[in-house]
């Protein structure tokens, strides 16, 4: 690892903003976040996937992946940020090294691609992508990036966080101490206003950014930049000129916050655009923060009036869906979305939520969840896809809210499952987001599908069903068989009796 790097990573870790690693000692802090891996646990993306997910929601700037293929492959567009104009961050551009690169280096491979990039597409940036093999075999992105930039009078950015670096956490860190370094500050908004912000850590995914937007522009609040989702380049180069910085609660670019705070002055606070009261909070302290720095004070004023109208307007359209969902359980394992932020939207509507993951949780957001849910609240720690399976099979819930990976547990429950995390389909920000939200569980618990896939499967020419058949076998001595008995006992591959 270079010099520079091994320095740029010993200064992410040592983040005034991230209150857990100001809890470590000084010897476990150098350790970093890497988490010893176990044998057969997901582990994750690099610090390569960590970067480009962070800045490729930068919609028109091209970002080019400096390595073999399989790298851009690995993280090209799985996630769903959206755009409101340019569509180039959604082409995928690599240098496709070889053989003879790595034996000769790919620098001039890196020059040329940025030519024709510019060539072709004329962006107003160029974001180039570091990755293991190129940085093991030593090419400079960083010299390669300043001679282009001189070359073509045009940004082009070294984003240096190879996928050896560490985790996907400090990949996000790394790609946005690359806007620190060179993009942010080097251009002047054309004009300010005293209801400037920048958003930082959000991601447009689904279009969530636009069910805040329209809030914020009924109280003149102009957001100056969103770093990143539906972001443009020249709009984070001038985001140094934003009267306060929301950091979206996710933490990942909390190195952009604190860092605008101590080049600029520029107050940051943590807020969150799920959840009803979270999203009414978030837009009082947007609106305290700004009257400090300077905005009129009726700003106060007009916030409280917006705030009482949207809530109201909200909490009567959930509470149409009562009827339909009264009693109806929901198991809740996220992991990016904070599980209390959502929590009173869904009792709203009638739900119960029979158990809620805390694995990401921080103390104040266990006492939060015990404050909505009371003392008996089912704090699930960390919970084995076995145990999702049994509690979803054993009808302890009627539908769950998770994440991709466990979506099979629940489809192999024969259950309803919604995919509330990072590759979500449905925007689920600000009041409208969690009506939504609402309303897609609505349709999950209710899709007629469901009947039909837990109808048993008709066996043999008599109509005998298939549990009739394995019946018999299941009541079998364990010992005997296990595989056949597993599957008498309904259970599919992958599941142990
Ligand atoms: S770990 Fe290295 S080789 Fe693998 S995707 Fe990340 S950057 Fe590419």
């Amino acid at each position: 690892m270079s010099a520079s790097l091994k320095a740029k990573i010993a200064e992410v870790f040592d983040e005034p903003g991230c209150d857990k690693n100001q809890g470590k000692s000084e010897k476990e802090r150098k350790k970093g976040c890497t988490k010893q891996l176990s044998p057969g646990a997901a582990a994750g993306g690099c610090a390569f996937d960590g970067a480009k997910i962070a800045l490729q929601p930068v919609v028109d700037v091209a970002h080019l992946v400096h390595g073999p293929i399989a790298c851009e492959g690995n993280s090209w567009d799985n996630r769903h940020a959206a755009s409101s104009g340019s569509t180039l961050y959604r082409t995928g551009f690599t240098t496709d090294i070889n053989e003879l690169d790595v034996v000769y280096g790919g620098e001039k491979r890196l020059f040329r691609s940025v030519r024709e990039i510019i060539e072709k597409y004329d962006p107003p940036a160029v974001f180039v992508y570091q990755t293991c093999v190129t940085a093991l075999i030593g090419d400079d992105i960083e010299a390669v990036c300043k001679r282009a930039s001189e070359k073509f009078g045009k940004p082009v950015i070294p984003v240096n966080s190879p996928g050896f670096a560490g985790p996907k956490n400090l990949g996000n860190k790394l790609g946005g101490e690359a806007l620190l370094d060179y993009v942010i500050g080097t251009r002047e908004p054309e004009y300010t206003t005293p209801y400037d912000i920048n958003i930082i850590g959000e991601y447009n995914l689904s279009g969530e950014l636009w069910q805040t937007r329209p809030l914020l522009d009924a109280l003149g609040i102009r957001i100056l930049s969103c770093i990143s989702g539906d972001g443009r380049y020249n709009e984070i180069a001038g985001s140094h000129r934003a009267k306060v910085n929301m950091m979206v609660c996710s933490k990942s670019m909390i190195n952009i916050a604190t860092k605008m705070q101590q080049r600029y002055g520029i107050p940051y606070f943590e807020g969150s655009f799920y959840g009803i009261g979270d999203m009414s909070d978030t837009l009082r302290q947007i609106a305290k923060l700004l009257v400090q720095q300077g905005a009129p004070e009726d700003l106060l004023e007009r916030t409280e009036r917006l705030i009482a109208a949207e809530e109201a307007r909200a909490w009567a359209r959930i509470a149409r869906y009562r009827e339909r969902l009264q009693g109806k359980r929901v198991l809740l394992i996220t992991g990016g979305v904070k599980s209390w932020s959502v929590v009173a939207a869904l009792q709203e509507a009638g739900l119960e939520i029979v158990g809620t993951s805390i694995k990401k949780s921080t103390k104040e957001d266990k006492e939060k969840i015990k404050q909505i849910m009371g003392d008996d609240a089912h704090m699930i720690d960390d919970m084995t896809p076995r145990e999702m399976y049994t509690m979803l099979r054993d009808a302890k819930a009627d539908i769950m809210l998770s994440g991709g990976r466990s979506q099979f547990v629940a489809l192999k429950a024969r259950m309803p499952w919604l995919d509330i995390n990072q590759e979500r389909h449905h925007p689920y920000g600000a009041y409208e987001g969690m009506v939504e939200l609402v309303h897609e569980i609505d349709r999950a618990i209710h899709n007629p599908v469901w009947q039909q896939v837990r109808i048993p499967a008709p066996w043999g020419d008599d109509g005998e069903t298939l549990d009739a058949v394995r019946a018999p076998v299941a009541a079998v001595e364990p010992a005997v068989f296990p595989g056949v008995r597993a599957w008498a006992m309904g259970l599919e591959p992958g599941v142990p009796a």
